[in-house]
């Protein structure tokens, strides 16, 4: 199972994407984890994207198709994968399609998660991530057992520089103008379902597991 989410910064894709590949056994894909741990290694990629990153800007094409492209061929994506974050553009989404192509792949799904703007707002504010292993969380909705300390590891949960009111926005922005052609690109093919992904985790991931099941996907857990 090839699995896109989309959605606006706040939405939830995180948390989602992750559940979905942990409960199939998929490989879970999120360049925006990748650069935020590239960031704390002091690595030479981490630090040509962290000023990209504080500003909510799009970190170079070229640099995040490498790291994604690095990742599609490891031996865990064989089973299927959970694109999280990547594509964010058309030219993405086209050197996607290329990388796949490749490999006689292509995508099953696209699950978009529909938030209004004002819940994303208000989300952002709340959210977390641990410092440790960048599980997020959201201190109202879903709080850690133990305030400001991750239930897995242990390690301080913190707040995202670009979560701050001003970024969001820029995300936001961003979002509209440079992600949501992504829709149109999709839906040619016929492969993108929209969840509402208001409520609670468990909420939206069980309308996400029934979405699959509506379309006979869980059967292309396979190889
Ligand atoms: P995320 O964790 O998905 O919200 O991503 C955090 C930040 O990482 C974004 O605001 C961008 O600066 C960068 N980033 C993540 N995914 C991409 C992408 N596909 N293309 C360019 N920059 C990205």
């Amino acid at each position: 199972m090839k699995l896109l989410f989309l959605g606006p910064p706040g939405a939830g894709k995180g948390t989602q994407a992750k559940m979905v590949a942990e409960k199939f056994g998929l490989m879970h894909i999120a360049p925006g984890d990748i650069f935020r741990k590239e960031v704390k290694a002091g690595t030479e990629l981490g630090r040509l994207v962290e000023g990209i990153m504080v500003k909510g800007e799009l970190v170079p094409d070229d640099v995040t198709t490498r790291v994604i492209e690095k990742q599609l061929v490891l031996p865990k994506a064989l089973k299927g994968f959970v694109l999280d974050g990547f594509p964010r553009n058309i030219a993405q989404a086209e050197a996607l399609d290329k990388i796949l192509g490749q490999k006689d792949e292509q995508l099953d799904l696209v699950i978009n998660l529909e938030v209004p703007v004002e819940e994303l707002i208000e989300r952002s504010g709340t959210r977390r991530v641990c410092s440790g292993c960048g599980k997020p969380y959201n201190i109202k909705l879903e709080p850690p057992k133990q305030e400001g300390k991750c239930d897995f590891c242990g390690e301080a949960l913190t707040v995202r520089q670009d979560d701050e009111p001003n970024i969001i926005r820029q995300r936001l922005k961003i979002y509209r103008e440079a992600t949501e052609p992504l829709f149109g690109y999709y839906n040619r093919c016929g492969i993108v379902v929209s969840i509402d992904g208001c409520g609670d985790v468990d909420t939206v991931f069980g309308r996400i597991i029934e979405s699959l099941n509506e379309r006979d996907m869980l059967g292309k857990n396979t190889l």
